[in-house]
């Protein structure tokens, strides 16, 4: 089985420190819980493009400031001695030397890293032959579903609302383990009656 897992909101706790980062420079005081659109711009009553700048200027304290979402480094350990793993990132290419050395200061293991550049993943896990995707974005989750392939959110509360297809919403690394490791029985079965 061959899983795809984003970064940011799923195994780096991004959102968390670009709250921080935002509260400070607009001087207001959000909880991550008052952040419940994944488009945080509109959060801060700003424009995305003004968003983007700021994201770029902080570019460096956001890709390797992060905490590690807690328990991330323990599963992923696991799932890649049992599948193969391959990190999914919107993240820009020009981050890879980064988001790399982050992955090393938190012990990450990983059988591939890609830094796609753009928030359409389809085609990507397409190509790869992903099986199973690990997202935090609703947006990308339902996008990347349509291409059959089932997806666990991870729960945020940017991304509430209804599941459609094959999501599951998962709030923890424990319980998106237990998930991969249904979906993992279940291909074991649907293989067996196939044969
Ligand atoms: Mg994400």
């Amino acid at each position: 089985m061959h899983i795809g897992i984003d970064i940011d909101g799923v195994i780096a706790n991004t959102f968390h420190l670009l709250v921080q980062e935002l509260n400070a420079y607009f001087g207001v005081n959000n909880a991550l819980e008052d952040i419940d659109d994944y488009d945080i711009y509109k959060v801060y009553g700003i424009g995305p493009e003004e968003l983007k700048q700021f994201t770029l200027n902080k570019e460096n304290i956001l890709i390797s400031g992060p905490d590690i979402i807690p328990d991330a480094d323990y599963y992923l350990k696991l799932l890649v001695s049992m599948y193969e793993v391959s990190l999914i990132s919107a993240r820009q290419e020009k981050y890879f030397h980064l988001t790399k050395q982050w992955m090393e200061k938190y012990n990450i293991p990983y059988h591939r890293l890609i830094l796609w550049g753009q928030h359409d993943k389809r085609e990507v896990c397409v190509r790869l032959g992903v099986n199973l995707f690990v997202e935090d974005s609703l947006r990308n989750a339902v996008q990347i579903n349509a291409c059959n392939i089932p997806v666990i959110l991870f729960n945020a509360p940017y991304n509430q609302g209804d599941l459609p297809g094959e999501i599951w919403r998962c709030h923890s690394w424990l319980e998106i383990y237990q998930v991969i490791d249904q979906v993992a029985r279940l291909k074991k079965v649907a293989a067996g009656v196939e044969l």
